[in-house]
């Protein structure tokens, strides 16, 4: 099984290559990544200047030391890495598409922010089952730990089977609790918002400058959401979907009328 395997955090990042080395039993693993830190990127593509693609020597960490695999690492981001991978970089597309494992959680509506589960979603467009990992982090995240339970996870999920059209979003919880994970709970992505307010840092000649400033907080938003559980210690799994359509709200303004455009309105002239 040829797989793909991208981040956010940048071809040089550890929770990479652990997450390399935790699935190279399950196949053949190609890694293309960002060239440099992209959290926060969401699902921009890069349009106003061609992608360098670079062969980086990546050292994935094995049982027995080290052991060094030939990357490509990309200047842009994440989706642009994995559209660029499928459509052009790869011999015949991968069976399966990993993202991570990201430092720093990203349930809830970070998933929006998120250039983790960015590269994850364009494969699933792309018509790839793929998966996105992502471990809490309050400090520094033990991923030789956290790539044995995405390995766990991402069994189970194969186990299951994976097909076109399927977009999971797996969240491990801060491991530095050394009794987490809990367990493991299927949950709904939370839609509260991101809490952080932007402080005033300087204001002069130049302009006001403002800086994100809180912990990636997110609100309340119910006990079945994959927050609620990621706090409680568990790892959390979240199938999600590409179509954002709203169907309830789109059956309701399909049901209005939409007649009556005119030429005053701008409408057609003839
Ligand atoms: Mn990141």
């Amino acid at each position: 099984m040829r797989i793909l395997i991208s981040n956010d955090d940048g071809i040089h990042a550890p929770g990479l290559a652990a997450l390399a080395a935790a699935v190279m039993d399950l196949g053949e693993i190609t890694i293309v990544a960002p060239d440099t830190v992209q959290s926060g990127a969401g699902h921009g593509i890069t349009v106003h200047h061609p992608l360098t693609v670079r062969e980086v020597d990546v050292a994935l960490p094995t049982d027995g030391g080290a052991t060094t695999v030939r990357g490509l690492s990309v200047d842009g981001r994440p989706a642009d890495c994995v559209r660029l991978a499928v459509k052009s970089l790869l011999p015949e597309p991968p069976k399966l598409i990993l993202s991570g494992i990201n430092k720093g959680a990203n349930d809830g509506i970070c998933v929006f922010y998120s250039g983790t589960v960015a590269a994850a979603a364009e494969g699933c467009i792309l018509g790839i089952p793929a998966v996105a990992f992502s471990a809490k982090a309050t400090h520094d995240v033990d991923f030789p730990r956290a790539a044995k339970l995405c390995r766990w996870v991402l069994g189970r999920l194969l186990e299951a089977g994976l097909q076109r059209g399927d977009l999971l979003n797996v969240n491990l919880p801060d491991l530095s609790n050394p009794a987490w994970p809990v367990g493991v709970q299927v949950a709904r992505q939370s839609t509260a918002e991101l809490l952080d307010n932007y402080t005033l840092a300087a204001d002069d000649a130049d302009g006001r400058v403002y800086k994100i400033a809180g912990d990636y907080e997110l609100g309340f938003d119910g006990h079945d959401a994959d927050s609620v559980a990621l706090a409680e210690g568990y790892i959390t799994i979240t199938p999600l979907r590409v179509d954002m359509t709203d169907h309830t709200k789109l059956t309701q303004w399909l049901a209005r009328d939409w007649t009556g455009l005119t030429q005053a309105e701008g409408g057609e002239e003839g």
